[in-house]
């Protein structure tokens, strides 16, 4: 391993910041392709509103959109507020990740887990759905790093593998123990979801929620292992239901259903519990000793 030692702290924070915003470009690209269906490599980035093709001197991150004065450099068209605001979010994300893992070899899995929870945020906001091209490879990738990161970072990595390797489960080679916590956090988040959803369809006779939230479950609970998941769930009913109050209040309406994208909340939560959930749920533990 190289030693990096010598760069001071504050450079590395600049590069995941600036990194950050370049993976935030691309998160508009997602977030404005995925849910028509549209490849997100081809073709090149376009205004939506006179179809010129953006050129790469164009297309820097938050950078661009100052220069260019929110303006098409063609027609002259606003550009919307979101695409910076999306940029200068996902580089604030990927400084706090950094923040959190230090240079470790888990960082980039880190960060493409909470990439596509932020793309979930943002997609769910303006089109109410969870789409499961991100919500499958986002399981799959959940399982290959539950199998991988022990072995290059050790097991605390994972906030329930130290105590499901030293349990029942002793003994067992740990990518088996890993993929066991994986299990039980997507059965929990996965199954929570599902039942709040039938709990709710019973009791209204209406369906409350699509089934993306279910799936995108499945990654948060298998990722962040079953105690993280708990709170990622509790952040996301809490939240949520402060907030739908609000609307519901304002808007004078009944159904706060209709005017909820759930899978907001639950991802704000997801990535709350990544980056601040292990000292809350150890100080949470330790009160029933
Ligand atoms: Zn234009």
């Amino acid at each position: 391993m190289i030693n990096l030692n010598f760069v001071p702290p504050v450079f590395g924070y600049v590069v995941a910041g600036i990194f950050g915003a370049i993976i935030g470009s691309f998160l508009n690209v997602v977030v404005h392709r995925v849910p028509i269906e549209e490849s997100i490599v081809f073709p090149n980035s376009r205004c939506p509103s006179c179809g010129a093709a953006i050129a790469f001197y164009d297309n820097i991150p938050v950078v661009s959109y100052i220069v260019l004065g929110a303006k098409c450099r063609h027609c002259k068209e606003h550009i919307s507020f979101r695409y910076p605001a999306v940029e200068l979010l996902t580089a604030a994300l990927f400084v706090l990740v950094a923040w959190h893992d230090g240079l470790s070899a888990a960082l980039p899995f880190d960060l493409i887990f909470a990439s596509a929870l932020l793309a979930l945020v943002f997609i769910d906001a303006e089109h109410m759905i969870l789409p499961n091209t991100i919500t499958y490879p986002g399981i799959a990738f959940a399982l290959v790093a539950r199998v991988v990161i022990p072995y290059l970072v050790g097991t605390p990595h994972f906030d329930d593998l130290p105590s499901l390797s030293g349990g029942a489960l002793a003994g067992m080679p740990i990518w088996v123990t890993s993929l066991v916590g994986a299990l039980i956090g997507a059965l929990l988040g996965g199954g929570s979801l599902w039942l709040m959803g039938w709990t709710w369809e019973k009791l209204r006779g209406i369906e409350a929620m699509g089934l993306g939230d279910v799936k995108m479950m499945f990654m948060v609970g298998a990722y962040l292992g079953w105690r993280l998941t708990i709170l990622t769930i509790f952040v996301g009913v809490f939240t949520g239901s402060i907030i739908g109050i609000f609307l519901m209040v304002r808007s004078g309406r009944r159904n706060m259903q209709m005017l909820l994208p759930f899978g907001v909340f639950l991802g704000l939560g997801a990535i709350a519990a990544l980056l601040f959930g292990a000292p809350i749920v150890v100080w949470y533990a330790g009160q029933f000793r």
